[in-house]
């Protein structure tokens, strides 16, 4: 085994790993990235950026795929919502490759090919890591580690700061990624909801350059036995909308599935380690998007990993700074969230069907936010929609 030094270790090249490296390296610290793959970007997902990852971290239009403008929301009822929100688009392949340069161009190294097997330990003190490369096992030793190494994080757990999951507490999704002949209508994000698509959770059509991103996800404790492939089949190929989105479909990539952790940590700091992103499951439980979290809570962490070792104090006590700081910022909204998941848990579609009637009525929303007398107006709209 071979001894290499930094001031700092980020495992995991994802957007919370790359976003702390660069951080950290700013500040003009020694640090390393690691990534288990040959190359950052693995990750399956839908890439749907919204716009404030664009904004507060400054991300070049040339690896947008699609700027979208709206969602459409789909209820099983036929019914539909559509919200005007712009976002974006991307392949994680090239977005997570463009955070880890930036991350590079700031001064950190980027070590590719490496799995992180385990923390390494001087009495209570996290202070390195033992990897796996193609030449063998190493060493590599640090003051601080920070985990961004994703959902069932190995560096979170060998540092003991392993969250345990029920199956309500994390959700599984399917996904391939679709050619059509026809060309891509690139301006809308389609959401797919009702039993037919998922029992909790729900489908989504997102489109990119020349092809569309198809996946299903539900909460696992709602899954039954190879539902997940058979909906994600149904959306594409007999959904009334969905198959009419993608028909003349050319290419179907194959089935790639993934883990969505749904419940925070409850503790993302220890003596020389902050996790962060997916591994403390920093992750919207409604929405299932966790890239602006995970790039939130990297800086966060970077931030304050940064300080504590300019300050030559790596405990924990100085290291906690950064949970406070993500609970102030986000961490009581995806605990809200949470309850209201668990809470609607059993009638999720057909609470998801009372939102998408309310959203699809902006006039019945003013209606009961203003307080108006709500039987008048809604004869009066009912009335409107009828001469229309
Ligand atoms: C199908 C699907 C669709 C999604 N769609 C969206 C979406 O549209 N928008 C959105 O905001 N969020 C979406 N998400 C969630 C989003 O992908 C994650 O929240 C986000 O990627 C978290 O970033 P991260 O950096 O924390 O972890 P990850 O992106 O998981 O990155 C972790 C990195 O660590 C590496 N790694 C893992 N283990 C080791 C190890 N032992 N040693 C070294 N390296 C290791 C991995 O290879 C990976 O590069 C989706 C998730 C799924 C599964």
């Amino acid at each position: 085994m071979s001894s290499l030094d930094y001031d700092i270790i980020v495992v995991g090249a994802g957007p919370s790993g790359t976003t702390a490296a660069r951080r950290c390296a700013e500040k003009g610290l020694k640090v390393a990235l690691i990534e288990k793959h040959e190359q950052p970007g693995m990750k399956v997902c839908a890439g749907g950026l919204d716009s404030r990852v664009i904004e507060d971290f400054d991300i070049s239009k040339d690896i947008v795929q699609c700027h979208t403008e709206t969602y459409r929301l789909y209820g099983s009822s036929g019914r539909i919502a559509i919200k005007e929100v712009e976002s974006a688009t991307v392949y994680r392949r090239d977005f997570d490759q463009y955070l880890a340069a930036r991350a590079t161009d700031a001064g950190a190294t980027l070590l590719t090919s490496t799995r992180c097997l385990g923390v390494l330990r001087e009495g209570d003190r996290v202070k390195g890591v033992d990897v796996k490369t193609s030449e063998g096992k190493k060493r590599i030793k640090a003051q601080i580690v920070i985990a961004a190494d994703g959902f069932n994080s190995v560096t979170a757990k060998s540092a003991g700061l392993q969250t345990s999951y029920h199956p309500r507490d994390y959700g599984l999704t399917v996904q391939r990624e679709i050619r059509v002949a026809s060309g891509v209508q690139r301006s809308a994000k389609h959401l797919f909801y009702g039993r037919d698509v998922s029992r909790c959770g729900f489908g989504w059509i997102y489109p990119k350059r020349s092809s569309y991103t198809v996946g299903v996800g539900c909460l696992v404790s709602r899954i039954e036995k190879n539902q997940l492939v058979r909906n994600l089949e149904y959306l594409i190929r007999r959904h009334p909308i969905g198959s009419r989105i993608l028909t003349d479909s050319t290419h179907i990539s194959k089935v790639q599935a993934a883990p969505v952790p749904l419940k925070l940590s409850p503790k993302m700091f220890g003596n020389g380690v902050l996790v962060t992103g997916d591994a403390a499951g920093q992750v919207s439980p409604l929405g299932g998007n966790g890239i602006y979290y995970a790039m939130k809570a990297g800086a966060m962490a970077g931030e304050t990993a940064a300080n504590a070792i300019i300050h030559e104090d790596v405990s924990a006590s100085a290291l906690s700074q950064y949970q406070k700081e993500w609970t102030l910022v986000f961490g009581e909204d995806l605990k809200r969230q949470k309850r209201i998941l668990e809470l609607v848990e059993p009638w999720y579609n057909l609470y998801m069907e009372a939102k998408i009637l309310l959203d699809s009525h902006a006039s019945i929303k003013k209606i009961v936010s203003k307080g108006r007398n709500p039987a008048r107006s809604l004869l009066r709209l009912r009335w409107r929609e009828f001469k229309d």
